[in-house]
């Protein structure tokens, strides 16, 4: 395991598995990224599904803190709307925003986990401070230049490493013929795909 490989890899954080995952791993915190993890660069929405599992997340006793580098207004209405802290401005790989988001919600690093959808800010960070980190693929391929330019780099290091939920041969009968993005939505959970509802 390098720095840079995930602990884990999933196709979206609906398919985190809360009490398997999470819970009964020991994590009751969550440093959670926030673009093309919980919301869609394009559209900026958050996808019903997600914003389902971060309610039973919570219910489950998952203390969540926003950690982004994205500095613009509109992620601290988010993090309103959704009634999470957050660290933005993060200036992630580097250590000291993950350690004050740590200290926001009362975690160490042992009982925390990192999550989100890019190898070298989310998880290379997380490793860096001896966190475990969740990678998920980003929920739409739009993003930021100097990030899609990042995904080569991505794909380089994952090789042909498939995220877990993704589609699998049987399940994605029917899907066939659909863009990757369309395909992976049709395996996401029932209630994937819609607009939030929080
Ligand atoms: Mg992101």
């Amino acid at each position: 395991m390098t720095f840079l490989e995930p602990d884990r890899y999933f196709s979206r954080l609906s398919h985190v598995d809360i009490g398997r995952d999470i819970v009964g791993l020991g994590y009751a915190h969550v440093l959670l990224d926030i673009d093309n993890t919980i919301l869609t660069r394009d559209t900026h929405e958050v996808p019903r599904d997600v914003g389902v599992w971060l309610g039973r997340a919570r219910d489950a006793g998952i203390v969540f803190c926003l950690l982004s580098n994205n500095w613009h207004h509109g992620v601290y209405e988010l993090a309103e709307r959704l009634d999470l802290p957050i660290v933005a401005k993060a200036v992630k790989p580097l250590p000291p925003a993950f350690l004050y988001a740590l200290h926001k919600i009362g975690a160490n690093r042992k009982d925390a986990l990192v999550i989100g959808d890019q190898l070298v800010t989310d998880v290379f960070g997380a490793h860096l401070l001896g966190m475990r980190a969740y990678l998920l693929a980003p929920l739409v391929e739009q993003d930021l230049p100097h990030t899609l330019a990042l995904r080569t780099l991505e794909r380089a290091i994952m090789g042909g490493r498939k995220p877990e939920g993704a589609p699998t041969g049987a399940n994605m009968q029917g899907a066939e013929g659909l863009a990757p993005r369309a395909a992976q939505a049709a395996s996401a959970p029932d209630d994937a795909g819609c607009k939030e509802a929080l």
